[in-house]
């Protein structure tokens, strides 16, 4: 069986430990086991970044941008590679993950700017014979920790813009799905990154909290769920670590009555069910205002879900592929069961589909929930599966106060014609990440993404210019050359230009 190792200081590992199973969720077998990295092989890769560190931080930053370009040519040649390895263990559609790989790609493109991104600021002439300036310096060691939903995405949100600033990277990726992830950093490596920059420990519980507690990682960039992301947020601080962790979410979309209804239902069609509902902005709650929306929009969905095709990555003629594991299944099985026990309507039924050849695989058909109301559980909590449920209320302040008491704030986005509604919603709603007809408001490479409430936690967003700021630190020069034979008298009072 194939195993998959570790990259540390330019090499492939296999520590030879503890494994786990890494399933094909399309067919349900076993296809390669991961290795579970012990303190000692995390602490090895913390060490090969440190000892990478001291060069890497005197490289000049066009030189680490030109590794950056020829890392973006590798993964565009590479792009059927990596999307077949994210098919056999996510499951995602090649379409899907080609999209993937693409969004991940931009943020690649955007790292390629550091030169100018890094550039400081200056003030000539603070003080006399006095000059001024900001510098942005890398951190030291930093670490990444990502999820299973977006294997490449995710890690080029971080990784990129970490390194091309100057530091040096041990990420820890989903255990469920590592083989498209250490792929794109061989490529790194093979793009002409210097050993020990780039570094990857595939593990659990035991190699994150490895990493939460040494000192000598700096930061931390954590997306998953909101009870591990807090957990990591809160011991990184009280190791005295930088910290941004991104969590799950709830992502509401309004759908007013004066909406283009065919146009809302063809975006939350792909917004709900895309990746199986598996992505942190995917849409999986429509707030129908007025009954006459809400049925003419449980009416036209459900007419439109009769052609969603549910089954392998490998046909790209279909819509999307298994959930990821078949725990994870039976979670999504049960949310639907409990909102019908809550008294619900199951409009369209995904529990028992059926895909001919792979019985053994964890599917789960698109569902549509009506009548779903803010008690149920199946409404309060992250269902991360192919589920679209439908609250009814009377008026759009009724949908936002909704939205605003959830407890996630990732994306959320409106369907209307009306821009004056358009233009309240956008200044007033709590969510991070907001559409107009735009179901899915992920921005792009140059803007930055984080959501609000317990969907982030910490003070900057993911990629963009604020992992500028998250993976440097500011530091303030301030300099003087008097002039030859001029001495300054002694003062005792604070300096001031008066
Ligand atoms: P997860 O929280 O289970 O795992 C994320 C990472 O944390 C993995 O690397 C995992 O190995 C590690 N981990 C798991 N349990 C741990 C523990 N007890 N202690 C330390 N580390 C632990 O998340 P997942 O199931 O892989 O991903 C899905 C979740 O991620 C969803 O909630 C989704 O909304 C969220 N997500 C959020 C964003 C965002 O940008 N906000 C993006 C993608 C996914």
């Amino acid at each position: 069986m194939i195993t998959v190792g570790h990259l540390i200081n330019g090499q492939s590992i296999d520590d030879g430990q503890r494994y786990q199973d890494v399933f094909n969720p399309a067919t349900g077998e076993v296809g390669k086991r991961v290795a579970i990295a012990p303190k000692a092989t995390v602490e090895q890769a913390i060490a090969a970044a440190e000892a990478a560190f001291p060069e890497w931080r005197n490289t000049p930053p066009i030189k680490r941008a030109r590794v950056m370009f020829r890392f973006k040519e590798l993964l565009e040649q590479n792009a059927e590679q990596i999307c077949k390895l994210i098919g056999e263990e996510h499951g995602k559609i090649s379409h899907d993950a080609m999209g993937e790989l693409q969004r991940g790609i931009e943020n690649v493109e955007y790292a390629c700017g550091a030169p100018e991104l890094l550039k400081g600021e200056h003030s000539k002439n603070v003080g006399p014979n006095i000059d001024s300036w900001s510098e942005f310096q890398p951190l030291g060691v930093v670490a990444g920790i990502t999820p299973f939903n977006f294997p490449v995405m995710v890690p080029l949100w971080m990784f990129p813009m970490a390194i091309v600033c100057g530091n040096c990277f041990v990420l820890k990726p989903s255990e469920r799905d590592p083989s498209a992830t250490l792929f794109i950093a061989q490529l790194l490596q093979e793009a002409g990154l210097p050993n020990g920059v780039m570094n990857v420990v595939n593990g659990d519980k035991e190699a994150v909290d490895t990493l939460l507690h040494d000192s000598r990682v700096q930061a931390v960039s954590f997306v998953g769920s909101t009870p591990i992301a807090e957990y990591i947020y809160k011991t990184a601080n009280a190791n005295g670590k930088r910290c941004q962790a991104l969590g799950g979410a709830k992502n509401h979309a309004i759908v007013m009555p004066d909406a283009d209804m065919d146009n809302a239902v063809n975006q939350l069609l792909g917004a709900a069910f895309g990746s199986s509902g598996e992505r942190c902005m995917a849409l999986s709650v429509a707030v129908a205002v007025g009954d006459a929306a809400a049925d003419a929009l449980v009416a036209k969905m459900q007419e439109a879900m009769k052609n969603l095709k549910v089954g392998a990555y490998t046909d790209s003629r279909n819509d999307f592929g298994p959930v990821i594991t078949r725990q994870h299944q039976q979670k999504v099985v049960g949310y639907i069961d409990s909102a019908e026990a809550d008294g619900a309507k199951v409009v369209v039924d995904g529990r028992n589909p059926q895909v001919p050849g792979y019985e053994n695989g964890f599917y789960v058909g698109g569902t549509l929930i009506d009548n779903v109301n803010p008690e149920m559980l199946s409404y309060k909590e992250e269902i991360f599966g192919p589920v679209l449920q439908v609250v009814r209320v009377g008026s759009m302040q009724e949908a936002m106060d909704l939205i605003d008491a959830h407890e996630y704030g990732n994306g959320t986005c409106i369907f209307t014609r009306d821009g004056e509604a358009a233009r309240y919603f956008t200044d007033n709603v709590k969510v991070g990440m907001v559409g107009v007809n735009v179901p899915l408001p992920v921005p792009v490479a140059y803007h930055s993404f984080g959501g609000w409430k317990r969907s982030l936690f910490g003070d900057l967003h993911a990629y963009g210019p604020d992992a500028v700021r998250f993976y440097t630190r500011r530091k303030m020069i301030t300099q003087r050359w008097p002039s030859a034979g001029v001495r300054e008298g002694v003062s005792f009072s604070m300096p001031t230009m008066k």
